[in-house]
Formats: structure tokens, C-alpha cells, sequence
């Protein structure tokens, strides 16, 4: 190394330390004026001997990048959700799940707070920071490495001695002080505040132009530290060590030796938490004992040695001006108050749902009464109460519309229903486009190059009706509309093409059956295999399968007893879409028929679940827990002592991937 990259490197190492002094440590141990003289020479320096070029200099920190679109990265790790619990009983529920699945009569348990922000996953390699990816769905995230090198909390290069490879994830926040200037800077500029910290912060990320997130106050506290090789024994270990190799690590957190202390805990953040200065929505609760975590392993959405305690939630009156009426694309009238604008939670609340005329009934509401509004899991606002000592002569009772806002039918309510519908199916505009807009989306048919408005302006125009007057579009007729280019029209037509290849799990859900929603459009369509036997499927062939009652069962049968419906179907399976089970979700033979597996433990080649895959695409079964009727047990690094010792007692003999591997090959052969 020749005198003057040395020199470009000390800067850059003198800059990397001065930066967690003051962005982490929150303790300056030089002046803002030297640290902007020196990062200025590096700079400069950096200009001149572009050869020496960092992709994790400190000078990335002003960013500069523009990224046209974030290319999507599949996760090492699946980014999982927590499972949420309310109460110190749900918490008990959840300790005894523990207790069965565990050999240990003892547990501890690490609470942290759990931060109300967007989540990132940061990968190290080396002791730099190599890739940053969004959690997207959990499988599958966007990569914004460049944007993130601008948190000035994200170290960019470690220090101390850390694993040579490993993921860790954090949350990333505006705090509530730097939200309150950001937003008075908006309005002295004239422009429409931002809604809260989270949603800005998310937004942040995506921003195309990286030293434009170098000016938003993003910080990020880091939580979950993720590796293939289990680097310490317990989440405590992990966190402190983060925070010796320079992270972030709010210093909240607490080991807790039962759940009374866990309870003490989550109280003291309950009544604390408007005293800190950025957002928390809740608890988490971790099993300390990274052996243990491993044990429990994962459902098919949360970890099972993880929970999350959700604080109950702010409340605040206002008053309510108004109700009005939309019309889903089922039909179904929900009733929405118009409420006089209040901020709760850091958001401008100004509508609420109110469900259907049993609720407006059971909340004895009236026009411009005082209500109590909360803020619940979901995004939408609801309204809890009614301020009867504010009621005056102004207030006026509320009447339930008696026709369809959208066509003006006289709508039907059905005993067993709490919900009005208009029963024009087929011709009431706001269900009909409602269909099609439900069939376009990602969910369903996930066509590209077609939106909501795009189908607005289609059906004004008449040129579709329903879904599969989609697939007969011409080029010259849509490109007469307004906004048509030609580039787009092409993409419309590429979108329609690529939904061909859609599962059909995914277009039954997308045919919009009332009350079939993901999961059962799943369960019917793995069950009955294909549009012709479901349409053929009597009530009691349908009421057979597994969590499905008489209300689907009867809203399937009422679909398609529709002619409309039944016409719209043959049209789409003309155009080639899919309306049966592809054979390659079955398995492709039967070598392992006779066998099930328990798979535990970390694996070097697969994830559990590619193992698990393999394991049912050659016919065998895997269980979750050990049995006499277990044949083998699938084992890596780590396998849970219980799960190991049952093995024993039962004889059970334990095979590595690489032996599954080999008895498929041989079997095979
Ligand atoms: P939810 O999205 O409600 O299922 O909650 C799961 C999310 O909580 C995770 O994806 C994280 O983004 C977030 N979270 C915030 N703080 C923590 C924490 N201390 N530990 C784990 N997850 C956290
Ligand atoms: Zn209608």
C-alpha cells in the first residue's frame, strides 16, 4: 500500500469511529467543524485517486447514487411476522406451548421493545456492510443497499471481532422530535404534511435519488442478529456483542427470569412510552437460549420462541359530521363517519368505519355527537363510544340508506347477515368494476400494466363488463382513450399474457366468490383439483372439506349457479388460464411413501423447508413432532436436546441431508 491510499484509509477509518461516536454513541469527541474538514479532504482525495475507490466509504453517507428500480433479492432467512398476544393470559398460553415443546423446566426471557418502523435485514461480509433488503412479503425483499449506507446509525464497516459472515436485522425509524421539524418544514413550504413516521420512513427507502434519503432523519436500531453458524448461546450474548462491533442496540432492553417480571416490564413501557422519543407499538418477548429457539422453530408465519405484546391503544373524541355509503365489490353496503379531522397516534384521522347498521345501532351513535375513535391493528380507524353527557338537540338519529348508492336498487338485508347488500350483480357499476379490480390484483392475477383507474376509464368506455371481456381488448380501442400511449397498451397486453401462467388457486381467487378468500381458494382448489369438479360439487361434497361450512359452501353454489359467471369462466379458459392443479404440485413419485420425517435443526445445502419439499415431492410425510410412527429423524447442526433424546429413547435413526439425498438417488436408480 503506497503512502497515499494509507493515508486515504486512515481518513476513512478516523471518519467510520467520529461517525458511531456521534450518531450511536450520541458522545462527540470532535468538533462538527473537524468532522467536516475531514470528510471534505476525503472527498477530495477520493476524486483525485478514484483507484482507491470504497463501495463502504464515509462519503457515501451524503449519498448520490440513483437507483432506476430496486431489483428484488430472495432472503437467506424468511423474514417471519411475530404472533401478537394482549394480555398477561395470552402470554400464559403461549408459556405453556413453550413448556410442551421444551425438555428444560426453566426459560428465560428477553423483552425488547418493539419499534414501530420498517424493517431491514443487513448482511456483513468481512466486517462491511454488503446488502440491504426491505422485508417485502418475507420471502422475497427489495434491495436498497445504497439508500441505507446513508443511515448514519448503519455502521458501514465493524470494528472488534465479529463473524466473518452474518445478517442482522433492525427496524428503521424517524424519531418523534425530527418528524414534528420535518413536518413543520412542509407546511412553511406549503406542502401537505406527512402522515407519520413509520409511513414516511418506508417511503424513504424507496426513494430513487440516495442523497435524498441522506436528508431524511432515518435511524435504525438493530435487533435480530441471523446466521447459518450459531455464534452464542443466547439473544442476550448476540446483542451485546453487537453492540461492542458498533451497532445500534437500544439499550431497553431486559432478561427476565419469569413472566411476572416480563409482565412488570411490558407495565413500565405501557405507561412510559410517550416519554420516548420515537414510536413503539408493543413488546417482544424472545426465548433467551439460542438452543432453545432452534428447538421451537418456526410455524409457517412466526417463530415459535418469539411473541409479540401489543399495547392497548390510544383513544381521543371528536366529533362525527356525517356518514356515507360505499358499495365492495360483493355488494356488501358498509357504512363509513366522516369525523371531524383529530391526530391520534400521529396520523390525521378524519374517517371511520362503522361495519353495518348493528354496529351504528349497538353504539347508540347519532349524527354530530361526540364518539371516542381508537386506532387498532389495522389501518382503518374505529369508533368505540359515544359521549352521551356531550349529546345536545343538535344531535339527529341516523338513517340507514334504503337504496344502492351506486345503481339505486332497493338493497336486501338477510336475517342472518348484519350486512346490507345491493343484489344487482350484474349490472350495479361499483360491484362490477369492484370484480375486475379485484381480479386484476396482485393477490389474484397480479396483471401488470392495469390498475384500478385504467379500469375505470375501460368501463366508462364501455368496453369491458367483466373480467373476461379483459382478454378480448383491442389495441385501437384502448388506444382512443385518454392517457393511452402505446407503451402502454403494450404493457397491458404483456400483463394479460403473463396472468395465463397464474396457478389456480390464484384465478379461483380471483373470480371474486364471495367469502373466498386466499386461504380457502387454497383449500378448495388442492381439494377438487378443477373448475369442472368444483361447478360439479353438491353442497355436501363441498360442506365435506376440512373449514369450510355452509356459508362458503353456499355462496360457491350460488356463484355458480349464475349463467353470467358460468359464461365468463368458459371464456377465460379459452383464452389458456388456469383452471386446474398443474401435476408438478403432486409429488413426482412415490420412493419415500412409506416414511415420515421429523426435520430439526440448522442445515448446510437446504432450508427446512426445501427440505420438507423434497421430502413430499417423493412421497413422504413430514411430522412436527417425534412419535413411534416416526421413521427418521432428518437432522443438522443444532438438533433441539428433547427432540434428541426422544430419538434415542425410541431409536429413531437420525440421517443427514446429504443421507436423504443419497437414499433418493438410490432408490431412484
Ligand atoms: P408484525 O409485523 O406486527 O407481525 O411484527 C413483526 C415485526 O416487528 C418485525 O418484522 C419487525 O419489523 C418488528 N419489530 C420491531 N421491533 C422488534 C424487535 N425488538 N424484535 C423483533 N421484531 C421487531
Ligand atoms: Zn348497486
Amino acid at each position: 500500500m503506497n503512502s497515499v491510499q494509507k493515508n486515504i484509509e486512515k481518513i476513512r477509518d478516523e471518519l467510520h469511529l467520529h461517525n458511531y461516536y456521534y450518531y450511536v454513541l450520541d458522545m462527540p469527541k470532535i468538533s462538527d467543524y473537524d468532522f467536516d474538514s475531514k470528510l471534505k479532504e476525503l472527498i477530495i482525495l477520493e476524486k483525485q485517486f478514484p483507484q482507491y475507490n470504497d463501495v463502504n466509504s464515509p462519503t457515501l453517507r451524503v449519498g448520490g447514487a440513483v437507483i432506476k428500480s430496486f431489483s428484488s433479492v430472495k432472503h437467506d432467512f424468511p423474514m417471519y411476522s411475530l404472533d401478537n398476544s394482549y394480555s398477561k393470559n395470552d402470554l400464559e398460553d403461549w408459556n405453556d406451548r413453550l413448556f410442551k415443546n421444551l425438555e428444560d423446566d426453566k426459560l428465560e426471557y428477553f423483552c425488547e421493545l418493539k419499534f414501530d418502523g420498517v424493517s431491514i435485514n443487513l448482511t456483513y461480509e468481512n466486517g462491511r456492510l454488503t446488502k440491504a433488503v426491505t422485508r417485502g412479503d418475507g420471502v422475497y425483499g427489495d434491495d436498497v443497499t445504497e439508500n441505507i449506507k446513508t443511515i448514519k446509525t448503519i455502521p458501514l464497516k465493524l470494528k472488534g471481532s465479529f463473524p466473518s459472515k452474518f445478517q442482522i436485522r433492525g427496524e428503521i425509524i424517524i424519531e418523534k422530535d425530527d418528524f414534528l421539524k420535518m413536518n413543520k418544514k412542509r407546511y412553511l413550504d406549503g406542502l401537505e404534511p406527512y402522515m407519520n413516521p413509520r409511513n414516511t420512513a418506508s417511503g424513504s427507502l424507496k426513494l430513487q435519488d440516495s442523497s435524498e434519503v441522506a436528508k431524511r432523519p432515518l435511524k435504525c436500531f438493530l435487533y435480530q442478529i441471523v446466521s447459518s453458524k450459531q455464534d452464542f448461546k443466547t439473544q442476550n450474548e448476540y446483542l451485546s456483542n453487537a453492540l461492542e462491533w458498533g451497532f445500534n442496540i437500544s439499550s431497553t432492553y431486559k432478561l427476565c427470569s419469569n413472566l411476572n417480571e416480563v409482565m412488570s416490564y411490558i407495565n413500565y413501557w405501557d405507561s412510559n412510552r410517550v416519554d420516548l422519543n420515537f414510536e413503539i407499538d408493543g413488546i417482544v418477548i424472545k426465548v433467551n437460549d439460542i438452543n432453545h429457539q432452534n428447538e421451537l422453530g418456526f410455524t409457517s408465519k412466526y417463530p415459535r420462541w418469539s411473541i409479540a405484546y401489543k399495547f392497548k391503544t390510544e383513544q381521543i373524541s371528536t366529533r362525527l359530521l356525517s356518514v356515507s355509503y360505499q358499495v365492495g365489490r360483493t355488494g356488501a353496503i358498509t357504512p363509513v363517519a366522516n369525523l371531524e379531522p383529530v391526530l391520534l397516534g400521529g396520523t390525521y384521522v378524519k374517517r371511520a368505519s362503522l361495519h353495518n347498521q348493528d354496529q351504528i345501532n349497538k353504539l347508540n351513535l347519532c349524527l354530530n355527537d361526540i364518539v371516542k375513535v381508537e386506532k387498532g391493528g389495522e389501518i382503518i380507524p374505529k369508533i368505540v363510544g359515544v359521549d352521551l353527557e356531550k349529546r345536545t338537540s343538535i344531535s339527529k338519529k341516523i338513517k340507514f340508506i334504503k337504496n344502492c348508492p351506486s345503481c339505486y336498487t332497493l338493497l336486501s338485508r338477510h336475517e342472518s347477515e348484519s350486512n346490507h347488500y345491493c343484489l344487482n350483480y350484474n349490472n350495479c357499476p361499483v360491484q362490477v368494476k369492484g370484480r375486475i379490480q379485484h381480479f386484476i390484483s396482485r393477490k389474484a392475477l397480479d396483471i401488470n400494466g392495469l390498475g384500478n383507474e385504467t379500469i375505470d376509464l375501460l368501463y366508462s368506455n364501455d368496453l369491458i363488463s367483466n373480467y373476461a371481456d379483459l382478454y378480448d381488448l383491442k389495441k385501437e380501442d384502448i388506444l382512443l382513450l385518454d392517457r393511452m400511449a402505446e407503451k402502454s397498451v403494450e404493457n397491458i397486453f404483456n400483463g394479460l399474457e403473463d396472468s395465463k401462467k397464474i396457478n389456480f388457486e390464484r384465478v379461483l381467487f380471483g373470480l371474486g366468490i364471495r367469502y373466498v378468500g386466499q386461504t380457502v381458494a387454497k383449500k378448495i382448489a388442492s381439494e377438487f383439483k378443477s373448475i369442472d369438479n368444483l361447478i360439479s360439487a353438491s353442497l355436501d361434497d363441498l360442506i365435506l372439506v376440512d373449514e369450510i361450512g355452509d356459508r362458503i359452501s353456499e355462496s360457491i353454489l350460488e356463484f355458480f349457479n349464475d349463467q353470467e359467471n358460468i359464461d365468463a369462466i368458459n371464456r377465460l379458459k379459452d383464452m389458456g388460464l388456469q383452471f386446474e392443479i398443474k401435476e408438478s404440485n403432486l409429488p413426482i413419485n412415490n420412493i419415500l411413501s412409506e416414511h415420515i420425517y421429523v426435520i430439526s435443526g440448522i442445515f448446510n445445502n437446504h432450508s427446512r423447508n426445501e427440505l420438507k419439499s423434497i421430502i413430499e415431492k417423493n412421497g413422504g410425510k413430514v411430522s412436527s413432532s417425534i412419535s413411534s410412527k416416526t421413521n427418521y429423524l432428518l437432522g443438522g447442526n443444532n438438533i433441539g436436546p428433547s427432540k434428541l433424546s426422544k430419538v434415542k429413547k425410541l431409536e429413531i435413526p437420525i440421517i443427514s441431508e446429504n443421507d436423504l439425498m443419497e437414499m433418493i438417488k438410490t432408490k431412484l436408480l
